[in-house]
């Protein structure tokens, strides 16, 4: 708009067009569109005028992908990941997707967000139970937005059956349901919710890809520390020699925090 349409104290002023425009059309907020002003006549039609113009709601499914969904028992199933009670994908981040989408959901579209883990190994011994697993799945998250979420190098996230814990720190696996679940809460440590109840810190559970990459991220970061203390010692030994420090085993020491927890024991990598 070519006029000045505030002013000088920044109050919005309503120009004569405006004026015009409600006097015309019955609609006493100047601000409402022309055009919509115009169509609606008086004030208590504007709102189904606009809402009438808001983006269409897109349905979920396409009606393929509504029986895969119908026919996919694990999808359908609480508790597949061993979070109790819930579902691995709830019917809301399904429409979510769709809105991000601006498209009904494909089969192709659910075989992304669920399907077989490919990057499992053939079979596992499920580390609760013992039993052999011999097939696995994985399944995307769905971020609030409806995008999937992804890591930084742009693949995608996925859920799946194993977990990287134990001493060794190695990658285990566990059948769907309670052996998950068991695994998944190997720490025996909970958490308080802002609703102030206390629920099980479960570790987190991936596809075996990102399960490998976790652990070997965490050994780099092993290693390097190792590397980085072996070469201090080395220093450290060229010019001052093991006692020197008034330790009588300066290279294992290892100290204690306030509570008397070892700290190399308290330091916990699934914990998050
Ligand atoms: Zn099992």
């Amino acid at each position: 708009m070519a006029r000045q349409n505030y002013n000088r104290v920044g109050v919005e002023r309503v120009t004569d067009e405006q004026i015009a425009a409600m006097a015309k059309t019955g609609v006493s907020d100047a601000s409402t569109d022309l055009s919509v002003a115009e169509r609606a006549g008086a004030d208590d039609k504007v709102a189904a005028v606009v809402a009438e113009n808001a983006p269409q709601r897109v349905s979920t499914f396409t009606p393929e992908a509504r029986v895969w969904i119908e026919g996919n028992k694990e999808l359908n199933t609480e508790g597949l990941y061993g979070q109790r009670s819930l579902l691995a994908i709830r019917p809301e981040d399904f429409q979510q997707r769709a809105q991000f989408l601006g498209r009904p959901l494909t089969v192709a579209d659910l075989e992304e967000i669920h399907g077989v883990d490919t990057s499992a190994p053939a079979s596992m011994d499920c580390t609760t139970c013992g039993k052999a697993v011999t097939s696995f799945i994985r399944t995307a998250m769905i971020g609030r937005d409806g995008d999937l979420r992804r890591n930084p190098d742009g693949n995608i996230t996925y859920r799946g059956q194993a977990v990287t814990t134990g001493r060794p720190l190695a990658v285990h696996a566990a059948h769907t349901g309670t052996c998950l679940y068991k695994l998944r809460n190997n720490l025996e440590q909970t958490k308080k919710l802002t609703s102030g109840r206390e629920v099980a810190k479960l570790l987190h559970s991936h596809s075996f890809e990102q399960a490998n990459a976790r652990l070997a991220g965490i050994q780099g970061h092993f290693n390097a520390k190792d590397q980085e203390k072996q070469a201090m010692k080395q220093r450290l030994g060229a010019r001052t020699g093991g006692d020197a420090a008034g330790f009588s085993n300066g290279a294992n020491f290892t100290p204690r925090t306030p509570r008397g927890k070892s700290r190399k024991e308290s330091r916990n990598w699934n914990a998050e």
